[in-house]
């Protein structure tokens, strides 16, 4: 995910976002790196996307038992829970997005995303509340 940032650099030091990674070592999951890259490339796209000036988007990577977990938070306008299934459906945005005429999507990205986590095996899944930012969950199970 390091990588990510790179990509983004400009919008990061445009809305003077910090990133905290509350990790040292790196992580290794067996996936596809092609796809993977479209998958956090998207969830980082959104959480730059819909977060304010000046806040601060938390990357967490944990070991489990069963495999690793990946958390991305963002402290931007949040996902109302009756959303949280919709959001991920092609061309689907948000009520709370859609007030917001400045901020420009096609609601794909999600959509694009849940398919190619379900391909992937990847399980994902969200915790947010309408502006109380948004946490996105990778699940990366562990190879038998
Ligand atoms: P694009 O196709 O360019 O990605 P988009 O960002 O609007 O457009 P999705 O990435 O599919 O579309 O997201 C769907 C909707 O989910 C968004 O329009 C927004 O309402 C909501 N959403 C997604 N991520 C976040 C987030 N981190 N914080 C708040 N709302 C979000
Ligand atoms: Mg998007």
């Amino acid at each position: 995910i390091s990588a990510c940032w790179t990509h983004f650099d400009a919008k990061i030091l445009d809305k003077q976002i910090q990133i905290k990674e509350s990790y040292t070592d790196t992580f290794e999951v067996a996936s596809d790196r092609y796809f993977l890259t479209i998958i956090l490339h998207n969830l980082v796209s959104n959480a730059l996307k819909y977060s304010p000036e000046k806040s601060t988007i938390e990357v967490a990577i944990q070991p489990q038992p069963q495999g690793t977990l990946l958390c991305l938070k963002d402290q931007g306008m949040g996902i109302n829970p009756t959303e949280w299934a919709t959001v991920f459906q092609p061309f689907y945005r948000s009520k709370a997005a859609q007030d917001q005429p400045e901020i420009k999507g096609h609601g794909l990205g999600l959509s694009i995303v849940s398919r190619l986590c379900e391909l992937l095996g990847i399980q994902i899944s969200l915790d947010s509340k309408e502006g109380g930012g948004t946490s996105i969950f990778l699940f990366f199970p562990a190879e038998n």
